[in-house]
């Protein structure tokens, strides 16, 4: 690799950012740039997180963590956090 991505931001910094007169311009040639670096990549760079909230104990999961069968959620359609279905099967409460 003849540049490293840290040379290669330096350059960016240099020539895309403090060269500009203003932030808006700045701004406006990283967005130009991050939108022409996605299109090299194979798939999608980036992906919206997902969240559900415990029923129980408030505490956040991310989607990806819970089990494709579903059954983090109980009958009625509660979800509960793996430490807090470990309690409504008989298990010690613990950390989210
Ligand atoms: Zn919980």
């Amino acid at each position: 690799m003849a540049y490293t991505i840290t040379d290669i931001a330096e350059l960016v910094r240099y020539h895309l950012v403090l060269s500009e007169p203003d932030d808006e311009r700045a701004d406006a040639n990283l967005a130009q740039l991050v939108q022409q670096v996605e299109q090299m990549a194979s798939r999608p760079l980036w992906r919206e997180a997902s969240w559900v909230f415990c029923d129980r104990c408030g505490c956040s999961v991310d989607t990806d963590l819970i089990h494709p069968d579903g059954h983090h959620y109980a009958d009625d359609g509660d979800f509960y956090c793996a430490d807090c279905r470990g309690m409504e099967a008989g298990g010690i409460p613990g950390q989210c």
